[in-house]
Protein backbone atom coordinates (compact mmCIF):
# COMPACT_ATOMS: atom_id res chain seq x y z
CA UNK A 1 0.00 0.00 0.00
CA UNK A 2 1.35 3.32 -1.25
CA UNK A 3 1.92 6.27 1.80
CA UNK A 4 -0.87 8.19 0.42
CA UNK A 5 -3.40 4.55 -0.26
CA UNK A 6 -2.56 4.45 3.52
CA UNK A 7 -3.39 7.77 4.89
CA UNK A 8 -6.79 7.93 3.56
CA UNK A 9 -7.88 4.17 4.62
CA UNK A 10 -6.91 5.59 7.85
CA UNK A 11 -8.70 8.68 7.64
CA UNK A 12 -11.91 7.11 9.40
CA UNK A 13 -10.49 5.37 12.22
CA UNK A 14 -8.44 9.05 12.93
CA UNK A 15 -12.08 10.66 13.21
CA UNK A 16 -13.70 7.88 15.20
CA UNK A 17 -11.16 8.03 17.54
CA UNK A 18 -11.30 12.32 17.87
CA UNK A 19 -14.99 12.18 17.68
CA UNK A 20 -14.44 12.81 21.38
CA UNK A 21 -13.57 16.09 20.86
CA UNK A 22 -15.90 18.90 19.53
CA UNK A 23 -18.53 18.37 17.02
CA UNK A 24 -17.61 19.21 13.54
CA UNK A 25 -14.22 19.99 15.17
CA UNK A 26 -11.07 20.99 13.18
CA UNK A 27 -8.75 18.66 12.73
CA UNK A 28 -6.28 18.42 10.24
CA UNK A 29 -6.24 15.68 7.80
CA UNK A 30 -2.07 15.76 7.27
CA UNK A 31 -0.77 12.74 9.19
CA UNK A 32 2.03 13.81 11.76
CA UNK A 33 5.07 11.40 12.90
CA UNK A 34 6.83 12.46 15.96
CA UNK A 35 9.27 14.10 13.99
CA UNK A 36 6.78 16.68 12.58
CA UNK A 37 7.18 20.01 13.54
CA UNK A 38 4.68 22.38 14.63
CA UNK A 39 5.15 26.55 15.99
CA UNK A 40 2.80 27.06 18.93
CA UNK A 41 2.83 28.46 22.41
CA UNK A 42 0.49 28.11 25.33
CA UNK A 43 0.78 30.06 28.79
CA UNK A 44 -1.52 31.79 31.30
CA UNK A 45 -0.46 35.49 28.70
CA UNK A 46 -2.41 33.84 25.77
CA UNK A 47 -5.52 35.75 24.74
CA UNK A 48 -7.75 32.45 24.68
CA UNK A 49 -6.54 31.37 28.11
CA UNK A 50 -8.41 28.42 29.21
CA UNK A 51 -10.64 28.15 25.95
CA UNK A 52 -10.20 24.91 25.37
CA UNK A 53 -11.53 23.69 28.31
CA UNK A 54 -15.40 24.40 27.50
CA UNK A 55 -17.19 22.44 25.30
CA UNK A 56 -15.26 19.31 24.78
CA UNK A 57 -15.75 16.04 25.23
CA UNK A 58 -12.63 14.10 26.95
CA UNK A 59 -12.05 10.32 27.11
CA UNK A 60 -10.22 9.34 30.16
CA UNK A 61 -8.23 5.99 30.56
CA UNK A 62 -8.05 4.31 33.80
CA UNK A 63 -4.67 5.94 34.18
CA UNK A 64 -6.02 9.60 33.78
CA UNK A 65 -9.00 8.02 36.68
CA UNK A 66 -6.50 7.44 38.71
CA UNK A 67 -4.29 9.96 38.80
CA UNK A 68 -7.55 12.70 39.46
CA UNK A 69 -8.87 10.05 41.75
CA UNK A 70 -5.63 10.67 43.88
CA UNK A 71 -5.59 14.18 42.90
CA UNK A 72 -8.55 14.88 44.72
CA UNK A 73 -8.55 12.17 47.54
CA UNK A 74 -11.98 11.27 46.21
CA UNK A 75 -12.27 6.99 45.82
CA UNK A 76 -12.70 5.41 42.09
CA UNK A 77 -16.54 5.16 42.60
CA UNK A 78 -17.13 8.72 43.98
CA UNK A 79 -14.64 10.13 41.19
CA UNK A 80 -16.63 8.13 38.56
CA UNK A 81 -20.11 9.10 40.00
CA UNK A 82 -19.29 12.69 40.22
CA UNK A 83 -16.95 13.58 37.51
CA UNK A 84 -18.23 11.33 34.51
CA UNK A 85 -20.27 9.77 32.77
CA UNK A 86 -19.78 6.91 30.37
CA UNK A 87 -21.47 5.46 26.77
CA UNK A 88 -21.00 2.52 25.11
CA UNK A 89 -18.46 2.58 21.70
CA UNK A 90 -20.24 1.21 18.97
CA UNK A 91 -17.03 -0.40 17.43
CA UNK A 92 -16.23 -3.01 20.61
CA UNK A 93 -18.90 -2.34 22.87
CA UNK A 94 -17.21 -1.24 25.45
CA UNK A 95 -17.81 1.17 27.79
CA UNK A 96 -15.85 4.77 27.57
CA UNK A 97 -15.64 7.10 30.01
CA UNK A 98 -15.65 10.83 29.70
CA UNK A 99 -15.31 13.63 32.00
CA UNK A 100 -18.68 15.51 32.64
CA UNK A 101 -18.79 18.55 31.81
CA UNK A 102 -21.09 21.32 33.81
CA UNK A 103 -24.33 22.27 32.18
CA UNK A 104 -23.95 25.88 31.98
CA UNK A 105 -24.09 27.36 28.53
CA UNK A 106 -19.87 26.68 27.71
CA UNK A 107 -20.55 23.38 28.95
CA UNK A 108 -16.90 24.49 30.95
CA UNK A 109 -15.13 21.63 33.00
CA UNK A 110 -15.75 21.15 36.35
CA UNK A 111 -11.46 21.85 36.90
CA UNK A 112 -11.12 25.32 35.11
CA UNK A 113 -11.15 28.39 37.03
CA UNK A 114 -9.94 32.34 35.52
CA UNK A 115 -6.46 30.72 36.57
CA UNK A 116 -6.19 27.72 34.61
CA UNK A 117 -6.72 24.09 35.55
CA UNK A 118 -7.19 23.34 38.80
CA UNK A 119 -5.83 19.62 38.60
CA UNK A 120 -2.99 20.62 36.30
CA UNK A 121 -0.53 18.30 37.18
CA UNK A 122 -2.75 15.77 36.93
CA UNK A 123 -5.01 16.28 34.08
CA UNK A 124 -5.51 13.53 31.74
CA UNK A 125 -3.81 12.48 28.49
CA UNK A 126 -6.40 14.31 25.99
CA UNK A 127 -5.84 17.55 27.75
CA UNK A 128 -1.72 17.35 28.28
CA UNK A 129 -1.88 16.56 23.85
CA UNK A 130 -3.74 19.50 22.96
CA UNK A 131 -3.50 21.18 20.32
CA UNK A 132 -2.10 17.61 19.07
CA UNK A 133 -4.50 14.41 18.33
CA UNK A 134 -3.69 11.32 18.98
CA UNK A 135 -4.61 8.42 16.81
CA UNK A 136 -3.83 4.38 16.49
CA UNK A 137 -5.42 1.83 14.06
CA UNK A 138 -4.09 -1.36 13.32
CA UNK A 139 -2.29 -2.40 9.92
CA UNK A 140 -1.36 -5.41 8.66
CA UNK A 141 2.67 -5.40 8.69
CA UNK A 142 4.71 -7.66 7.22
CA UNK A 143 1.84 -10.37 7.79
CA UNK A 144 1.69 -9.40 11.23
CA UNK A 145 -1.89 -6.62 12.55
CA UNK A 146 -0.16 -4.32 14.84
CA UNK A 147 -0.54 -0.38 15.97
CA UNK A 148 -0.31 2.25 13.30
CA UNK A 149 -0.10 5.58 16.03
CA UNK A 150 0.28 8.71 14.42
CA UNK A 151 -0.81 12.28 15.06
CA UNK A 152 -2.69 15.22 13.74
CA UNK A 153 -3.47 19.09 14.70
CA UNK A 154 -6.47 19.96 15.97
CA UNK A 155 -6.87 23.90 14.78
CA UNK A 156 -9.53 25.71 16.32
CA UNK A 157 -10.55 29.31 15.82
CA UNK A 158 -10.36 30.06 19.32
CA UNK A 159 -7.07 29.08 19.83
CA UNK A 160 -4.35 31.65 19.81
CA UNK A 161 -1.57 29.49 20.82
CA UNK A 162 -0.89 28.47 16.77
CA UNK A 163 -0.74 32.98 15.97
CA UNK A 164 0.41 33.92 19.14
CA UNK A 165 3.28 31.59 20.20
CA UNK A 166 7.00 31.23 18.30
CA UNK A 167 8.13 28.26 19.82
CA UNK A 168 8.53 25.32 17.43
CA UNK A 169 8.33 21.74 18.99
CA UNK A 170 8.34 18.07 17.00
CA UNK A 171 5.58 16.37 18.61
CA UNK A 172 7.92 14.20 19.96
CA UNK A 173 8.86 17.64 22.07
CA UNK A 174 5.66 18.57 23.09
CA UNK A 175 3.97 14.70 24.36
CA UNK A 176 7.56 15.25 27.08
CA UNK A 177 6.89 19.11 27.55
CA UNK A 178 3.88 18.03 28.55
CA UNK A 179 4.77 14.48 30.29
CA UNK A 180 2.18 12.95 27.96
CA UNK A 181 4.78 10.06 27.26
CA UNK A 182 4.60 8.56 30.52
CA UNK A 183 0.79 8.89 30.04
CA UNK A 184 0.97 6.69 26.86
CA UNK A 185 3.11 4.35 28.46
CA UNK A 186 0.59 3.85 31.29
CA UNK A 187 -2.61 3.10 29.30
CA UNK A 188 -0.56 1.24 26.30
CA UNK A 189 -1.64 -2.04 27.37
CA UNK A 190 -5.33 -0.54 27.65
CA UNK A 191 -5.73 0.81 24.40
CA UNK A 192 -4.75 -2.04 22.76
CA UNK A 193 -6.77 -4.21 24.45
CA UNK A 194 -9.45 -1.44 23.07
CA UNK A 195 -8.20 -1.86 19.55
CA UNK A 196 -8.05 -5.75 19.51
CA UNK A 197 -11.25 -6.15 21.06
CA UNK A 198 -12.77 -4.02 17.81
CA UNK A 199 -11.45 -7.06 15.77
CA UNK A 200 -13.28 -9.66 17.45
CA UNK A 201 -16.65 -10.73 16.44
CA UNK A 202 -17.18 -12.16 19.60
CA UNK A 203 -20.74 -10.18 21.09
CA UNK A 204 -20.21 -7.84 24.24
CA UNK A 205 -22.86 -9.22 26.78
CA UNK A 206 -23.45 -6.86 29.74
CA UNK A 207 -21.30 -9.05 32.36
CA UNK A 208 -17.92 -8.80 30.30
CA UNK A 209 -19.05 -4.77 30.15
CA UNK A 210 -19.41 -4.79 33.38
CA UNK A 211 -16.71 -6.21 33.83
CA UNK A 212 -14.52 -3.87 31.69
CA UNK A 213 -16.10 -0.90 33.36
CA UNK A 214 -15.12 -2.27 36.97
CA UNK A 215 -11.43 -3.02 35.99
CA UNK A 216 -10.83 -0.21 33.90
CA UNK A 217 -12.05 3.00 36.03
CA UNK A 218 -13.39 1.68 39.29
CA UNK A 219 -10.11 0.11 41.08
CA UNK A 220 -11.80 0.33 44.63
CA UNK A 221 -14.62 -1.73 43.54
CA UNK A 222 -12.15 -3.70 41.42
CA UNK A 223 -10.05 -4.65 44.19
CA UNK A 224 -13.14 -5.68 46.41
CA UNK A 225 -13.93 -7.92 43.49
CA UNK A 226 -10.28 -9.31 43.68
CA UNK A 227 -10.26 -9.80 47.68
CA UNK A 228 -13.42 -10.31 48.57
CA UNK A 229 -15.15 -13.13 46.08
CA UNK A 230 -13.73 -16.17 44.75
CA UNK A 231 -11.56 -13.95 42.70
CA UNK A 232 -8.10 -15.48 44.13
CA UNK A 233 -9.76 -18.73 44.19
CA UNK A 234 -9.81 -19.27 40.93
CA UNK A 235 -7.07 -16.98 39.54
CA UNK A 236 -3.72 -18.65 41.18
CA UNK A 237 -1.62 -15.53 42.09
CA UNK A 238 1.65 -15.27 44.55
CA UNK A 239 1.27 -13.57 47.52
CA UNK A 240 3.81 -11.48 47.16
CA UNK A 241 1.49 -9.74 44.15
CA UNK A 242 -1.14 -10.37 46.19
CA UNK A 243 0.02 -7.76 48.89
CA UNK A 244 1.05 -5.44 46.11
CA UNK A 245 -1.86 -4.91 44.09
CA UNK A 246 -3.83 -4.87 48.09
CA UNK A 247 -1.60 -1.98 49.14
CA UNK A 248 -0.56 -0.15 45.80
CA UNK A 249 -2.70 1.47 43.62
CA UNK A 250 -0.86 2.03 40.44
CA UNK A 251 0.27 -1.90 40.67
CA UNK A 252 -3.62 -2.85 40.99
CA UNK A 253 -4.34 -0.76 38.01
CA UNK A 254 -1.61 -2.85 35.80
CA UNK A 255 -2.86 -5.66 37.19
CA UNK A 256 -6.48 -5.70 36.19
CA UNK A 257 -5.32 -4.10 32.61
CA UNK A 258 -3.19 -7.75 32.51
CA UNK A 259 -6.40 -9.51 33.99
CA UNK A 260 -8.97 -7.60 31.19
CA UNK A 261 -5.99 -8.75 28.66
CA UNK A 262 -6.65 -12.16 29.73
CA UNK A 263 -10.30 -12.26 30.46
CA UNK A 264 -11.11 -10.94 27.22
CA UNK A 265 -8.89 -14.10 25.37
CA UNK A 266 -6.01 -11.32 24.33
CA UNK A 267 -3.64 -12.87 26.36
CA UNK A 268 -2.72 -15.87 28.47
CA UNK A 269 -1.15 -15.13 31.45
CA UNK A 270 -2.79 -16.24 35.12
CA UNK A 271 -3.00 -19.97 36.36
CA UNK A 272 -6.10 -20.78 37.01
CA UNK A 273 -7.61 -23.42 39.48
CA UNK A 274 -9.71 -25.02 36.81
CA UNK A 275 -12.39 -26.65 39.00
CA UNK A 276 -13.63 -23.95 40.83
CA UNK A 277 -13.66 -21.90 37.12
CA UNK A 278 -16.23 -24.62 36.56
CA UNK A 279 -18.09 -24.28 39.51
CA UNK A 280 -18.15 -20.39 39.03
CA UNK A 281 -19.05 -21.14 35.55
CA UNK A 282 -22.14 -23.50 35.81
CA UNK A 283 -23.31 -21.03 38.96
CA UNK A 284 -23.00 -17.83 36.62
CA UNK A 285 -25.12 -19.45 33.94
CA UNK A 286 -27.32 -20.81 36.75
CA UNK A 287 -27.99 -17.06 37.34
CA UNK A 288 -28.21 -15.73 33.53
CA UNK A 289 -31.42 -18.82 32.91
CA UNK A 290 -32.70 -17.53 36.08
CA UNK A 291 -32.75 -13.71 34.88
CA UNK A 292 -33.48 -14.78 31.33
CA UNK A 293 -37.15 -16.34 33.18
CA UNK A 294 -37.18 -13.16 35.10
CA UNK A 295 -36.98 -11.00 32.15
CA UNK A 296 -39.46 -12.64 30.05
CA UNK A 297 -42.14 -12.66 33.02
CA UNK A 298 -41.10 -8.97 33.28
CA UNK A 299 -41.61 -8.79 29.55
CA UNK A 300 -43.29 -5.08 28.81
CA UNK A 301 -41.45 -3.51 31.41
CA UNK A 302 -39.04 -0.71 29.60
CA UNK A 303 -35.30 -2.20 28.94
CA UNK A 304 -32.41 -0.12 29.97
CA UNK A 305 -31.35 2.61 27.54
CA UNK A 306 -28.76 2.41 24.98
CA UNK A 307 -25.40 3.75 25.87
CA UNK A 308 -26.03 3.65 29.94
CA UNK A 309 -23.73 2.93 32.28
CA UNK A 310 -23.72 -0.61 32.89
CA UNK A 311 -24.97 -2.69 35.48
CA UNK A 312 -23.08 -2.51 38.08
CA UNK A 313 -23.53 -5.07 40.82
CA UNK A 314 -21.86 -6.52 43.64
CA UNK A 315 -18.19 -7.69 41.92
CA UNK A 316 -18.88 -11.34 43.73
CA UNK A 317 -21.92 -11.43 41.04
CA UNK A 318 -19.29 -10.68 37.71
CA UNK A 319 -18.27 -14.31 36.26
CA UNK A 320 -14.91 -14.89 35.95
CA UNK A 321 -12.67 -15.94 32.84
CA UNK A 322 -14.37 -18.54 30.54
CA UNK A 323 -12.18 -21.65 30.96
S1 LIG B 1 -8.98 18.91 33.02
FE1 LIG B 1 -7.93 20.86 33.15
S2 LIG B 1 -6.90 21.08 31.18
FE2 LIG B 1 -8.45 19.52 30.92
S3 LIG B 1 -10.25 20.58 30.14
FE3 LIG B 1 -10.42 20.48 32.38
S4 LIG B 1 -9.55 22.39 33.12
FE4 LIG B 1 -8.87 22.13 31.00
S1 LIG C 1 -3.57 28.61 23.31
FE1 LIG C 1 -5.00 26.98 22.77
S2 LIG C 1 -4.44 25.37 24.24
FE2 LIG C 1 -3.64 27.32 25.08
S3 LIG C 1 -5.24 28.16 26.38
FE3 LIG C 1 -5.54 29.04 24.34
S4 LIG C 1 -7.06 27.64 23.45
FE4 LIG C 1 -6.15 26.54 25.14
Amino acid sequence: MTEEEEKKESLPDLEENLSSLRDGGPVQETRLTLESRMTFECHPGVSCFTACCNNIDIMLTPYDVLRMKQRLDLSSTDFVEKYTRSAIEEKTGLPQLFLRMEENEKRSCPFVTPEGCSIYTDRPSMCRYYPVGQAVHRIEKDGEIVNDEFFMLIREPHCKGFEEGERTWTIAEWRENQDAAHYDEMHRRWKDLFMRQGEHSRDMDETRQALFFLASYDLDRFRRYVFESDFLKVILIDQQTQDRIRDDELELMKFAIRYLNYAFGIEESFSIDSEVAKERVARAREKEEAADIAAEQAAGAPADGAGSVPSQGDPADLAGPDS
